[in-house]
């Protein structure tokens, strides 16, 4: 598959997984974007060069709009092909209830998972319509779409929400012009996510719960999300994807 994949928040996690595993299935160029964690991004970068890839390295907050259209400007220097988008980065609030969720909380996750996502989306289709060779999206949603994350994050899960419609109203937009999106929906999955919510201890306490009896990991999700981005999937476009255990 030649073309060229990005990756946003690959520098850990589910994106670092999808990065790595990506040049494994034949993604020879790929952008590893990262927002703060450089390090992270290099030890992506390094294993998709171990493997032949080619491994583009670009620092951009999304919440930014700005930083996202620098990043998108220098990426048009590069050797046009088909697009493969990973919408991946987000973040969490800490544990809270709603009486905790401040406005600049609120703000801030919406800055990013939500107005960030939309941005990039739009970026990246851009460049697709440039380079004229087609492409497709992935969005990562959350199980907590479905859930609601009571007492967690209720405002995290609202923003996933946002990420299951944005889904469906991109596939219609762009399905005319060959471009399929779709949405992976991951349940509890091993990653540093949950540390970073204030709740280290998570998956020890709750991973059990899904009816799998364990959490996913971060390779499971890589999984689903390049299938949806393969030509495997290239009568798919418009579904959301539970990757989470039976949750
Ligand atoms: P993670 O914290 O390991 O990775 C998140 C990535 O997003 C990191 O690379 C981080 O640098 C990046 N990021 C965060 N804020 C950013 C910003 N402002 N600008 C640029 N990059 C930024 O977490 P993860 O579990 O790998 O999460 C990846 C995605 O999966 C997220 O969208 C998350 O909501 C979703 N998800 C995770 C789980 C889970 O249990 N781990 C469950 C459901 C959904």
């Amino acid at each position: 598959m030649s073309g060229l994949l990005i990756v946003t928040g690959a520098s850990a996690g589910i994106g670092a997984a999808t990065a790595r595993m990506a040049a494994f299935s034949g993604w020879s160029r790929i952008v590893v974007h990262y927002g703060q964690d450089k390090q992270g991004a290099e030890e992506t970068a390094a294993v998709v060069e171990s493997m032949g890839g080619q491994a583009y390295l670009f620092q951009a907050d999304v919440s930014k709009p700005k930083a996202i259209a620098r990043m998108f400007e220098k990426l048009s220097d590069i050797k046009p092909g088909r697009v493969g988008l990973v919408n991946n980065a987000g973040i969490v609030g800490k544990n809270a209830s709603l009486a905790d969720l401040t406005p600049e909380r609120v703000e801030k996750v919406f800055a990013v998972n939500v107005f960030g996502a939309i941005e990039v989306a739009r970026q990246a289709v851009g460049l697709m319509r440039g380079w004229g060779a087609g492409g497709a999206i992935v969005n990562v949603s959350s199980a907590a779409a479905r859930l609601g994350a009571p007492n967690m994050y209720v405002d995290y899960a609202a923003s996933k929400g946002a990420i299951d419609t944005l889904t469906l109203g991109l596939a219609d937009e762009l399905a005319p012009e060959g471009i399929r999106v779709n949405a992976i929906r991951p349940g509890l999955i091993a990653t540093a996510i949950h540390a970073k919510g204030g709740v280290p201890d998570r998956l020890e306490k709750i991973g059990h719960t899904p009816p799998m009896g364990r959490p996913g990991t971060p390779e499971e999700c890589a999984e689903a999300i390049l299938w949806l981005l393969s030509e495997r999937a290239s009568y798919v476009t418009r579904s959301i994807l539970d990757v989470a255990g039976g949750r």
